[in-house]
């Protein structure tokens, strides 16, 4: 993470785009930084503004625009949150923002305006999450999330799991993460050992958007995984000018099944203030979904799905 670009100015040198494709975007990443891993910037195209992997990561000046009904918080964290750090919107299954920090910025994340700085550091300052997951006998399952819980170092993440795992009534421990894709050595023996390493099953869901992104060292890290018997799933995001065709998603989710990861959903854009450049269309997401039905076996296709605040799951489109 520390090798990673953190300014516009390098990436685009290092990718040889003209100055004029990104310097308007600059103002742009003034409240959210760019941040992109050298090994996802490996996978992009050099010379190409309009690369698929790039237009996630690229601040643009569109993000400064306001446009009606994005807002800062779409999906209704805020009301959802249990206590400190524990988020609960549906039943038996709770998420744990662990972290702020992530592997990579993602330009269209719903958690651009998400209050990170508050939320907790290190084990300790999970206590009062683990007092609720504790006394709510409902909970079977804990989800990791933040931000990426795997910025987290495994000495923290050890005795995470070893916590949660006291708790008699969770079952399973999943956890949401980029960082097999963004910087495939993180899935490391100490990783392994302890997602593999407590009564829990474990799930590790990916998050991919595009076929690119499966490059060979990506590969051998969600290889490390599955050898590991860890069900591994992947959810995509539907965005403009990266993955709104059937061809790509197509490939993609060919590619994800050679790699034993079960494409699992395709979301629509949450609608986040500064993201409203990468929304497509529900009837064109449903075209594209339809396609996808018509080529791919049924569980290659993933669950087309929209986050609505305060219903009993992610709802489906179609
Ligand atoms: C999306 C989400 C989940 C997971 O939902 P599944 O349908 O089980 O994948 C759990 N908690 C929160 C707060 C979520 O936003
Ligand atoms: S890795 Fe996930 S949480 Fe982090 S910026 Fe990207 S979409 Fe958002």
């Amino acid at each position: 993470m520390r090798a990673a670009f953190r300014r516009a100015s390098d990436l685009a040198e290092h990718l040889q785009l003209p100055e004029s494709s990104w310097q308007t975007g600059l103002a742009a990443a003034d409240g959210f930084p760019l941040f992109v891993p050298r090994e996802f910037a490996a996978k992009m195209r050099r010379g190409d503004i309009g690369d698929p992997l790039l237009r996630q990561v690229l601040p643009v000046e569109q993000e400064t625009f306001v446009t009606e009904s994005f807002t800062a918080n779409p999906v209704g964290d805020d009301e959802a949150m249990l206590t400190p750090g524990l988020l609960q919107k549906y039943h038996g299954r709770a998420l744990m923002v662990t972290t702020g920090a992530c592997a990579v910025h993602c330009r269209y994340c719903f958690r651009r305006h998400f209050p990170y700085g508050e939320g907790p550091k290190g084990i300790d300052a999970w206590s009062s999450a683990l007092g609720a997951i504790h006394q709510d006998e409902s909970l079977h399952e804990i989800l990791l999330s933040g931000g990426d819980p795997l910025t987290l170092t495994d000495g923290v993440l050890t005795l995470l799991a070893e916590k949660i795992a006291a708790a008699r009534h969770i079952r399973r421990l999943r956890v949401h993460t980029r960082l097999p894709v963004m910087i495939p050595s993180r899935v490391c023996d100490s990783l392994l050992a302890w997602l593999t390493g407590t009564r829990l099953r474990p799930f590790v869901v990916i998050h991919v958007n595009h076929p690119h992104e499966l490059a060979d060292d990506v590969a051998a890290a969600l290889a490390r995984l599955s050898e590991a018997q860890v069900p591994l799933l992947n959810q995509s995001v539907l965005l403009k000018g990266v993955n709104d065709d059937a061809e790509t998603l197509i490939e993609l989710s060919e590619k994800l099944l050679d790699l034993n990861v079960m494409p699992y959903y395709l979301h629509q854009l949450d609608r986040v203030q500064g993201a409203a450049h990468f929304e497509v269309p529900r009837a064109e997401g449903l075209r594209i979904v339809k396609t996808m039905r018509s080529r791919l076996p049924g569980y290659a296709v993933p669950r087309y799905v929209e986050e609505i605040a305060g219903d009993a799951s992610k709802r489906v489109i179609g």
